[in-house]
């Protein structure tokens, strides 16, 4: 089968490679389409949990095409998406019930053969049957399982009044889910009109373009919508320059959420005596478990919609083209087929 496979030097190529054969409890799925995702260029580099050689896309819908033997929770012919996260269940970390932080946590796509490809295997019992949802929907299933565990770490009061700073694919799709939990006026900020344009479209209430070499330009607009800063605020971007900016914008009493991925070493200026003397509380989110089925049902459901999220279709001979549109702020999500 053709398969996309990063190497260790950020090397990487489109290769002709054994088709994988489900064990015990396992499906073979035939991959439809996989999101691409800032994460995967994180791991062509060697960041992030990744693990050479790789085939990399955590972000899957594909169709169950064979079982494994023994007992299954899958059905051949359904399409599915994938909960990419494989837990051991015996280390310290699940022994506790804080799985996220399995000591031997896989991850399909990170350090685990993953959807760019035309086949992968997959544990039966972490597939989800779409039934007749989109797969141009349900490819955001991953992103949004990520999305609500953020949620459920913020765990905001009723009519909370929340901005985030970034309007990728994880910033449009939380502006929405915010609104399921309890926000009850979303305000994104990001650089981009376009991206801004959509947030509007799905929903957000208000939208302040930000100038990338001067965050503090848009405190002024900030300033007019919550004088008194937010009651939650949501860096979605990664840079330490905006979450410095998203501290000084959090209502007195009210929570940061540590959300973008930064370098591993990258650090920010944040005062202890503002933590301090206005009680604010500095949240992380970091990946997800056991949120896909939610993250599901709130596609099916409408309560998080993806018209205008993707900007790019492409297949497996033009993943080249994938990785430079991550590249490209016009882009939000660039969809692979494996078809
Ligand atoms: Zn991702
Ligand atoms: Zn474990």
């Amino acid at each position: 089968m053709k398969a996309i496979v990063f190497r260790e030097g950020s090397q990487w190529a489109v290769e002709s490679i054994e088709k994988p054969v489900p064990g015990p409890g396992e499906a073979l799925l035939r991959v439809i389409q996989t999101g691409v995702c800032g994460t995967d260029e994180h791991l062509l580099h060697g960041g992030f949990i990744a693990k050479f050689p790789l085939i990399p896309g955590h972000e899957m819908v594909g169709e169950v095409v064979e079982l494994g033997p023994g007992e299954a929770n899958a059905v051949v012919g359904d399409n599915v998406v994938v909960d990419n996260t494989v837990l051991c269940g015996k280390c310290h970390a699940c022994r506790e019930g804080n799985d996220l932080f399995c000591e031997n946590f896989g991850s399909l796509g990170c350090n685990m053969p993953g959807g760019f490809a035309e086949y992968v295997v997959v544990d039966s019992s972490k597939v989800y049957p779409i039934g007749d949802l989109d797969p141009d929907v349900a490819v955001f299933a991953e992103p949004t399982a990520c999305a609500v565990h953020g949620v459920d770490i913020l765990n905001l009061k009723p009519a909370s009044d929340v901005l985030i700073f970034g309007a990728g694919p994880t910033g449009l799709i939380l502006s929405q889910l915010l609104k399921t939990a309890g926000a009850a006026r979303v305000t994104v900020a990001a650089p981009t009109a376009s991206k801004l344009e959509v947030a509007t479209a799905l929903g957000a209430d208000h939208t302040v373009q930000v100038d990338r070499r001067n965050p503090e330009a848009a405190s002024a607009a900030l300033r007019d919508i919550a004088p008194r800063g937010f009651d939650a605020v949501i860096e979605a971007t990664g840079s330490t320059a905006v979450l410095e900016l998203a501290v000084s914008h959090t209502k007195t009493g009210g929570t940061v959420l540590v959300y973008g991925l930064a370098g591993e070493n990258d650090t920010a200026a944040i005062k202890p005596y503002e933590v301090f003397s206005r009680e604010l509380t500095i949240k992380g989110s970091y990946a997800q478990v056991h949120c896909l089925g939610r993250a599901l049902f709130a596609l099916q459901t409408g309560r998080v919609r993806t018209e205008g999220l993707i900007t790019s279709k492409l297949n497996l001979d033009t993943f080249d083209q994938a990785l430079a549109n991550l590249h490209d702020s016009e882009q939000i999500k660039t969809i692979v087929s494996s078809r």
